[in-house]
């Protein structure tokens, strides 16, 4: 097993690679998928949009999901003391899923490996990519060091590098950039959610704003226990003392609305803190390879954008590369960058603009516009790439200039 030939090697066997793969066996490529880790594993990331629900179903891997049971999600709750914004799924602009899933992933993302595995993908788990070489044409011989540390080599005439935070080609080719999206850190676990309410409000994915940096994500699982974590500047993630058990435990008296029900319930595994998430990279692809999901670009948690991202760029890439395979040609530059920075900048903007304090002035202030509402809905849904909605086409200015009449008519009022 020194040597072995295929089409396409991808690294990695979470959402990206599980559907770039599905894609790509079933056009009939030969395909071998190089995952480090031993499934399941946890990995964050439990709040999907409904646009990845596009995604599973045109690949084949939508039923096999279904099937579990997951929390179905309709909408998403964001809390600012007593204000209360509600997006529901079913009132949005744009025509597509109206609900999706919040997801334990290990669970998510071992059904998906292992359904791939059943149909006849080849998947090598505890495998590891440590290297890699481009000829001229696009084509690459990978190490890999198997679960006995014996390595052996993969010869692809493409990769799709789907490693997630691995970052396994911006780290070898010397691909990152520093992110635009100003420095966050998180720390978060999954307690057994043992005080939940009855009814919706059990079971209901909300955002607990402290205040323009800060907020609690709270993300009810099917099997009753909940995933619990904070978002916010490395000042206040750094500001508490402990272990990251004692850290989150006093997080949580900062949370009004949510303290009761989790002060004091016993973490599920010793809370994980991730310092500056963002991540970017200088290009998306190179001749030979593309770069898809979290190993790609990832901005924030605070819109659930990740899966959905990974899954998106992950079809995206297996579609050119199949082009590629069936001799067609293939406008990287255009179909790959063009399409996913297009989606990729439209949820920067929401991003910053959060971060700002301008997207929460429109989240939070009262009365609401019911079309604006339906506009950002369909943002927060993931369907960033429909430009009859004015909320994606004039991204750049649409959320600041709003937020900036509100805050003047804000001030008129009070002036009055
Ligand atoms: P992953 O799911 O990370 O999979 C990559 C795989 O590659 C892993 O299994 C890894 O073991 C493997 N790998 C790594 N290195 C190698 C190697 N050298 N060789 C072989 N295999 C390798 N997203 C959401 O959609 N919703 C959320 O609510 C959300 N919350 C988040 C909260 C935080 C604090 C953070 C930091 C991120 C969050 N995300 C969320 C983002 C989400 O985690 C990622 O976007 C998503 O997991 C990306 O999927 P992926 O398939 O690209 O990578």
């Amino acid at each position: 097993m020194d040597e072995i030939h295929v089409d396409v090697l991808i690294i990695g066997a979470g959402p990206s690679g599980c559907v770039a793969a599905s894609y790509l066996h079933n056009n009939k490529k030969q395909v071998k998928v190089v995952e480090k880790s031993k499934f399941p594993r946890f990995v964050i990331g439990e709040s999907l949009l409904p646009r990845c629900m596009d995604h599973f179903d045109e690949v084949g891997l939508l039923d096999v999901l279904k099937d579990y049971g997951f929390e179905i999600k309709r909408g998403a709750r964001f809390l600012k003391g007593d204000i209360v914004c509600n997006f529901d799924f079913s009132k949005k602009h744009t025509e597509g899923w109206d609900w999706t899933w919040q997801v334990t992933r290990a669970d998510f993302d071992n059904i998906l490996a292992t359904e791939l595995v059943n149909r006849g993908v080849d998947i090598s788990f505890e495998h590891e990519v440590v290297g890699v070489e481009f000829n001229e044409d696009g084509t690459s011989k990978t190490s890999i060091k198997d679960e006995q540390g014996q390595l052996y080599y993969v010869h692809a005439k493409h990769i799709i590098d789907s490693s997630g935070y691995g970052r396994v080609l911006p780290r070898l080719l010397g691909l990152d950039k520093p992110s635009a999206i100003p420095a966050h850190s998180s720390i978060f676990t999954h307690v057994k959610d043992v005080r939940r309410p009855d009814g919706e409000e059990g079971t209901l994915i909300t955002f607990d704003v402290l205040d323009k940096d800060t907020w609690l994500w709270v993300i009810p699982f099917s099997n009753g226990d909940t995933s619990i974590g904070f978002v916010g500047l490395n000042e206040f993630i750094d500001a508490f003392e402990g272990d990251t058990s004692e850290r989150l435990q006093s997080m949580l008296k900062h949370s009004k609305y949510y303290n009761d029900r989790f002060q004091g319930l016993e973490f599920k595994f010793p809370p994980v803190c991730i310092k500056n998430f963002s991540k970017s990279v200088k290009q998306l692809y190179g001749k030979g390879y593309a770069l898809t999901g979290n190993s790609a670009e990832f901005l924030d948690p605070v819109f659930s954008s990740g899966v959905t991202f990974a899954t998106e760029s992950a079809l995206k890439a297996a579609k050119l590369v199949t082009k590629e395979l069936n001799n067609e040609t293939v406008d990287w530059e255009e179909e790959y960058t063009g399409y996913i920075m297009k989606g990729v900048q439209v949820f920067a903007t929401y991003v910053k603009e959060w971060y700002t304090g301008n997207l929460q002035t429109l989240f939070f202030h009262r009365p609401e516009n019911p079309e604006i509402k339906k506009q950002i809905c369909a943002v927060l849904a993931g369907y960033v790439w429909d430009d009859t909605n004015p909320f994606v086409k004039k991204h750049d200015r649409l959320v600041k200039n709003l937020a900036y009449l509100i805050e003047m008519e804000e001030k008129e009022k009070a002036n009055q």
